[in-house]
């Protein structure tokens, strides 16, 4: 397949009469689909879409993104999707990164779309269709050179932002081949059944969303059922009532799926996977879902600027719990040491990747693309080793690790340890220097509902797993464990849940 657009013209072509979409009580098959993309892709070349032109998708987790996404495509722009839920304060950095030349949203309310269309044209979608108005849009930049049906294989497809856990987002430049030969990664990484059922309860701004929960889909004739706002009831009733082969979630629901109470009110046994990825899947989390739910939860690996997909851990026999999988075929994994060379199998370092979904490099940043990608390989910043089966385990994020007495830590496995607590529901770990006393670690911890948390029994259970330089100062319960929509711990607002200031 030559690029994104050629892909879906053959996929809906093959799939014609089957279901594509569905959610937000909306549903059609891979022809109908095509039917709105067309018109809506009609629409945008109407208004002045063309190679070259970048456009902001708005959705909230529904059908309409996907007809928004490859109706620019098709028109022969970039889809640019970011999240609707920032406040119009946190767009306007992502808008000045990106400089999108129009705004697609759906659902929004008319206070921000009003602060928005001061800025830029935008316009709405509603059930399918692309409201279109008399607007010409005035582009930026130079047209593109080629045909707007003829995008290369290394031309960028589509550009989605980083989540900035640790700085201002930076826009990642994925080409045509990069989401096609991930999507194919993924495809051929296992044996599909002949009509899969995908529930993507990703937001659409996520890569994880696109690649492994749309386009792996669309790609075998399968159905996607988004579904938005998750809540354990809505999610097992969806499963249940679209028959859902594969669910795809970030750790954080899979807890909270453990947690509720009427799971037995449901009927999930058509779900043949359940599949976890994003950040660090909790082994506590995985005995208990296969307690609750009869069922593992297959945990894959992946980055944005990978397009995503990096490893996965398959539902067969070869399943590793703790691991993130074997690479994907066709992708290249390497651990190597601080200076960049490779170290032995077994030892713990930095995780490299090359291969086809290796980015294009970060939008208008080459500081930050030649310090991320070197000859073809990309640092992922995550630290691991592999197994002597070539399973791959993550120990933490390099820019995560906190360094006590001169000893590296990651918080993640202090985290995994108070996890395996049995009053302990969720945890995150986060540092600050103070003074003299250098870094020290502070643990946060949620009790399971109806349990009693005591702060010196939590400190003896991490005495009896870790080195004393890894115990947590002080361990205080609160709440909630603040995330982002990926599932990533926020660890700076961490702190500031304190009950008493940290001195
Ligand atoms: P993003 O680009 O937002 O998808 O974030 C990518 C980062 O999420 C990776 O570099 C990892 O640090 C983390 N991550 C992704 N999948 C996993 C996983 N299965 N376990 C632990 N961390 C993960």
């Amino acid at each position: 397949m030559d690029n994104l657009v050629s892909w879906w013209e053959h996929c809906h072509t093959q799939y014609s009469p089957r279901t594509a979409l569905v959610g937000a009580g909306q549903r059609a098959t891979y022809g109908e689909l095509n039917t709105f993309i067309q018109s809506a892709a009609q629409t945008l070349k109407n208004i002045g879409v063309r190679p070259g032109i970048k456009v902001a998708l708005v959705f909230p987790n529904e059908p309409n993104f996907g007809v928004a996404f490859f109706a620019v495509l098709v028109a022969g722009g970039i889809p640019c999707p970011i999240n609707p839920n920032l406040t119009t304060v946190e767009l306007d950095p992502l808008l000045l990164v990106l400089e999108p030349q129009l705004v697609l949203a759906s659902q929004w309310s008319e206070e921000r779309q009003s602060a928005l269309q001061t800025k830029l044209p935008l316009l709405k979608f509603e059930n399918w269709n692309l409201l279109s108005n008399d607007m010409q849009i005035k582009p930026a930049i130079a047209p593109h050179q080629k045909s707007a049906l003829e995008p290369e294989l290394d031309e960028v497809a589509c550009i989605f932002c980083t989540s900035g856990t640790t700085g201002l987002p930076k826009a990642v430049l994925l080409t045509h081949q990069n989401l096609l030969s991930n999507t194919h990664a993924l495809w051929a990484n296992k044996q599909w059944r002949d009509q899969e059922v995908f529930g993507n309860a990703l937001p659409t701004f996520h890569i994880y969303g696109l690649t492994v929960l749309t386009l792996l889909p669309l790609s075998m004739g399968g159905t996607v059922v988004y579904m938005p706002k998750f809540s354990p009831k809505s999610c097992l009733h969806t499963i249940e009532q679209e028959q859902i082969t594969r669910f795809g979630g970030v750790p954080s629901m899979f807890a909270v799926l453990n947690q509720y109470r009427q799971r037995n009110d449901f009927n999930v046994s058509c779900c043949q996977s359940w599949i976890s990825g994003g950040a660090p899947l909790p082994g506590a989390v995985v005995d208990e879902f296969s307690i609750h739910y009869a069922s593992s939860i297959y945990e894959g690996y992946g980055m944005l600027e990978t397009s995503p997909g990096i490893s996965w851990n398959l539902d067969d026999a070869s399943y590793h719990k703790a691991a993130v999988g074997r690479p994907l075929k066709g992708i290249d994994v390497q651990i190597r040491d601080s200076q960049g060379q490779s170290l032995p199998q077994g030892e713990t370092g930095h995780i490299w990747v090359g291969g086809p979904g290796v980015m294009k490099g970060y939008y208008r940043n080459p500081k930050a693309t030649a310090e991320t990608i070197q000859a073809g390989w990309l640092e992922t910043g995550d630290i691991g080793r592999f197994d002597a089966d070539g399973y791959l385990y993550l120990m933490g994020r390099e820019k995560e690790v906190m360094i006590v007495g001169g000893n590296n830590v990651y918080p993640r496995e202090i985290e995994t340890v108070l996890l395996s607590h049995p009053s302990v529901a969720d945890a995150g770990v986060a540092s600050q220097v103070n003074g003299a006393r250098g870094e020290e670690i502070f643990a946060f911890v949620v009790a399971i509902a109806g349990s009693q948390l005591d702060e010196s029994a939590l400190n003896q259970h991490c005495r009896n797993a870790l080195s004393s330089f890894k115990i947590p100062r002080r361990i205080y319960e609160v709440a909630q464990i603040p995330r982002n929509d990926s599932g990533k711990i926020l660890r700076g607002r961490l702190l500031e849940q304190a009950h008493q200031p940290p001195t």
